[in-house]
């Protein structure tokens, strides 16, 4: 029987800590996001799963799900409008090879789910037993981004940046809406939660989460962190994406600027 919070690397073999995937036992359980497809992720504890929460339609965070949702039949939780997107995922995979290029392949392609999806818009309070599971909108990195609280701890998906080495890293490619990311970032700063999950960086204290706000506001985003090996070369390529969001929408909030004097 599961019981209690899990944090789970669902990464590739070679950099398992790229992505976690988080779960949650009460009467009711949850599992919010669901890996890259070539994972080394074991759910092997859970007897059953209630509900899945995608905290966006990106190809490292729904690897697992079409398998997961065969095998257990939760709920799938998602921003409303986009379930035709885990029905039939090529435009998910096809945004995937074209935004992270080679990793994509080491992540492997998304299937399709078949199962129950509910389309959510934030604002939803869903009884877990002991806990509740509140969900927030939050868009930036996506338009679609949502993230989780239950019981004080906010599970923020790619909405508040990773962490690796106890250095907060930007998780922003592009197309990123720069100005909603760190509206969401703030909202979420101001919920004051006791910890914080992060799909690329795990459970972290949630002063990271200041730390992230005030890198990506002072322009220091660009982050020398040092893991060696593979794992190193593929933060470094994701890195790379992510510096590249953040400076092609400071541009792209010039141009506006500039079109509107
Ligand atoms: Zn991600």
């Amino acid at each position: 029987m599961c019981t209690g919070i899990h944090a789970i690397p669902s990464g590739p073999w070679e950099f398992p800590e790229a992505v976690y995937s988080f779960v949650i036992c009460d009467e009711k359980n949850v599992m919010i996001d669901a890996g890259v497809a070539n994972s080394v992720m074991d759910v092997g504890f859970l007897d059953r799963l209630d509900y899945v929460v995608v905290t966006h339609l990106h190809i490292d965070h729904l690897g697992t799900l079409a398998e997961v949702v065969q095998r257990y039949r939760p709920k799938v939780l998602v921003y409303q409008g986009y379930s035709k997107y885990l029905r039939d995922p090529s435009k998910v995979n096809q945004g995937g090879k074209s935004v992270l290029g080679e990793v994509a392949d080491i992540y492997g392609e998304v299937e399709p789910v078949n199962g129950e999806i509910l389309e959510v818009g934030g604002g939803e309070v869903i009884d877990l037993g002991d806990r509740k599971m509140e969900l927030l909108y939050t868009p930036g990195h996506a338009k679609h981004h949502i993230s989780v609280l239950i019981d004080g701890i906010l599970y923020a998906g790619d909405s508040a940046g990773g962490r690796y080495n106890g250095l907060p890293i930007p998780t922003t490619p592009p197309p990123l809406n720069l100005r909603d990311y760190v509206n969401s970032l703030r909202r979420q700063i101001s919920l004051r939660p006791k910890a914080v999950g992060l799909a690329h960086g795990g459970l972290v204290n949630p002063s990271h989460m200041g730390e992230h706000l005030e890198q990506i506001l002072k322009g220091k985003y660009r982050v020398d962190v040092n893991l060696g090996g593979e794992a190193e070369v593929i933060l470094k390529k994701h890195l790379e994406v992510n510096y590249r969001g953040i400076e092609e929408a400071l541009l792209k909030e010039k141009l506006d600027c500039n079109a509107s004097t």
